[in-house]
């Protein structure tokens, strides 16, 4: 199957209510390790790519010919976007030149007007060619890439505003951080959640940050119209904690168990069932 815009998937899931998985890819691994569990969960699917890991990888052509490679290859049916994650201006406008299926253009760090008017761009450049846009209002706290949000609220009056402006999903603050939260964290703001709602008009919104938030407020954010969630930093830990415990191990000192297939057997693993847990937790199990 083709790789999908997120359009569909979720207008279905804030239909149906339940949420669709942002999974942030990092490699071949990490890439093969989300669409299997996909596959197995019979899921919808969104690939996550920071700028800072198309870099990584290699740029977007390198991830595109990867990913649909991937596809074809483990046959996979269930719908898949890849999504370009906290996207700069120009580097929206070279994921979908490279073949991208959606973007997120983050304008957040820029002040309503400017944010407005790149947004309304952005989305005329992508309509062109079918791709989905999610944009951000409020900037979202912790680190993500070197930048380094301070974790407001969004204000409902300004998501109105760049709702309106022909994108697909809001990512709106409401206390979520990125990376691991703190110990003094106040958890998410429903009221906030509940006003950009409101103001949006039922759009899907996003959810970052996705690693730590319990799941009673996963369910209950859910519920008041989040309909895709980003996790990233909970793969990055299970693959961690997986690989140390081979090495500690000694195993990579057996055999061959340098061989980094075999290496990185573990760490993949552990990536396929969080995935296939964090699809459980937002309802979007079955749902392909
Ligand atoms: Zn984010």
């Amino acid at each position: 199957m083709k790789l999908v815009n997120m359009k569909e998937m979720l207008i279905k899931a804030r239909k149906e209510g339940y949420a669709v998985g942002q999974f942030n890819i990092n490699n071949l691994e990490w890439t093969k390790s989300v669409l299997v569990a996909a596959k197995e969960s019979n899921s919808p699917v969104i690939l996550g790519v920071s700028e800072g890991a198309a870099k990584y990888m290699g740029g977007f052509k390198t991830i595109v010919g990867m990913v649909e490679g991937l596809l074809e290859y483990y046959e996979v049916t269930v719908p898949v976007a890849l999504h370009l994650d906290h996207g700069s201006y120009d580097g929206a406008k070279n994921a979908i030149d490279a073949g991208f299926s959606s973007v997120m253009f983050d304008g957040s760090h820029y002040d309503i007007e400017e944010n407005k008017q790149k947004t309304t761009e952005i989305v005329e450049y992508a309509k062109l060619k079918d791709i989905s846009v999610e944009a951000e209002v409020g900037s979202i706290g912790g680190e993500e890439d070197g930048v380094v949000g301070t974790g407001e609220v969004a204000d409902a009056e300004e998501c109105r505003m760049i709702a309106g402006l022909g994108i697909d999903t809001l990512a709106a603050g409401i206390g979520n951080i990125h990376g691991k939260y703190p110990e003094n964290w106040t958890g998410l703001n429903f009221e906030a959640l509940g006003k950009i709602q409101d103001s949006t008009d039922g759009m899907p919104l996003v959810l970052h940050g996705g690693t730590g938030i319990p799941e009673d407020m996963i369910k209950e954010a859910i519920s008041l119209g989040v309909s895709k969630i980003n996790v990233n930093t909970e793969c990055q830990l299970v693959f961690a904690e997986a690989t140390r415990k081979y090495v500690e191990a000694g195993k990579d000192l057996e055999g061959k168990g340098f061989d980094p297939r075999k290496l990185l057997a573990p760490g993949s693993q552990a990536v396929v069932d969080i995935v296939k847990v964090k699809m459980d937790l937002f309802g979007s199990t079955n749902k392909a």
